[in-house]
């Protein structure tokens, strides 16, 4: 089978590989729509990861499934499923413990174009099949769709995270895809005031459609100054951080309340080893003792998961193929949705590979 690899860092291509074997609980998957993310980018053209050889990208997809193990039981060749970004071993202890997306050390839970090939093939292999994959409802269409195995559960992790009580004033600083729906989170989790911080004309659309009441550009002066003024000195009750570099930890603690949490789902990518230190600042965060709470996640996976966010969409709380800005037909047209992903052109939210099956 064909898939689009990282080759090295910096560099990827189409490569030839064996079509994946099935264990008996797993399951292989054809696609049926992908989409690349800016995660794919931090691994490829940042070398987040280290330096990968071979490693088949892509960790977002809807597909058919092809093959079944012995051991599965809800699902069977043809049924059409939502594969989740993040596929746990449910049965391990960090998954016990409830924190599933870090089974088997830190991002764990994250295989697909980390620890093993990614779903950027004719072909790729779902752990756990039963725990890890969705019925993909015929109401919701593949645009809409493939937004749920990570942009959609990132993005609503973002704001669970953040504690949002009815009326609480926050803001989401980034509004790619990510920030977008941590923007819908925020308005679902019933946010009062929504801040949305980024300038791409296309994303402050649909900032506004998804909740954001004030548009701040970081360009236009400092996030931090803009905000105190227009909250009149106070700050956020929460901040979502979801886009940005090292320097927006600074913004989000020194935008927040005393008492308020930082819910950070931003990808920290950039670096060259394992001594960096990431910056927070020392009066703004109170010395250490403000209360202002950070907390991290990784994407959600899993099937329930998947099903909770498929009644959102379904239930018309949110339309996420708004996010679609670019759609490419073909799985041929991957490379090019990857690099258009990278480049980040002005019009892009987020691209979309739909499959014909
Ligand atoms: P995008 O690159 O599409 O969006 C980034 C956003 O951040 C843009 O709106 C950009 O503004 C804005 N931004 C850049 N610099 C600043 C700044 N200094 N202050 C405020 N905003 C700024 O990324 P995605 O939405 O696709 O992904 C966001 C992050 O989430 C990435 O790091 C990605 O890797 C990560 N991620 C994390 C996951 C997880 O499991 N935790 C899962 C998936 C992704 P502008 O509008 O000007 O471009
Ligand atoms: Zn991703």
């Amino acid at each position: 089978m064909k898939g689009l690899a990282m080759l090295s860092i910096g560099e990827i291509g189409w490569i030839e590989k064996e079509r994946p074997a099935c264990g008996p609980g797993d399951a292989i998957v054809r696609p049926l729509a992908l989409a690349p993310c800016t995660s794919d980018v931090h691994t490829v053209w940042e070398g987040a990861l280290g330096d990968r050889h071979n490693l088949i990208l892509g960790h977002e997809a809807l597909g058919v499934v092809d093959e079944v193990g012995s051991a599965v039981r809800d699902f069977k060749p043809g049924d059409r499923v939502i594969v989740p970004a993040i596929t746990p071993d449910w049965g391990t202890e960090a998954a016990q413990r409830g924190f599933p997306s870090q089974t088997g050390g830190p991002l764990g839970g994250w295989k697909f174009s980390n620890t093993k090939d990614g779903v950027f093939a004719e072909f790729f292999h779902v752990n756990l099949a039963d725990s890890n994959l969705a019925h993909l409802p015929e109401a919701i269409s593949l645009e809409a769709g493939v937004m749920l195995p990570d942009m959609l559960s990132t993005g609503f992790a973002g704001a669970e995270n953040a504690h949002i009580e009815f009326g609480a004033t926050v803001a989401v600083l980034g509004i790619g895809p990510i920030g977008l729906s941590a923007i819908a989170g925020a308005k679902l989790r019933g946010a009062g005031r929504i801040f949305a911080v980024g300038t791409r004309p296309a994303a402050v659309r649909v900032a506004k459609e998804y909740g954001a009441t004030d548009i701040v550009s970081y360009r236009e002066g400092s996030t931090v100054d803009q905000i105190r003024k227009a909250t009149g000195g106070a700050g956020v009750d929460a901040v979502i951080i979801a886009g940005g570099g090292p320097d927006i930890l600074a913004d989000a603690v020194n935008v927040a309340k005393p008492g308020s949490t930082i819910s950070n789902i931003n990808y920290f990518g950039q670096g060259s080893g394992d001594e960096d230190i990431l910056p927070l600042p020392r009066v703004g965060w109170g010395y250490g003792m403000a209360e202002k709470n950070i907390m991290t996640a990784l994407c959600p996976g899993g099937r329930v998961r998947m099903e909770r966010l498929a009644e959102v969409v379904m239930h018309g709380r949110m339309d996420p193929s708004r996010m679609a800005t670019h759609i490419f037909r073909g799985l041929d047209t991957l490379e090019e949705a990857l690099l258009l992903m990278k480049e980040k052109p002005r019009d892009l939210i987020k691209p979309v590979v739909i499959i014909e099956q």
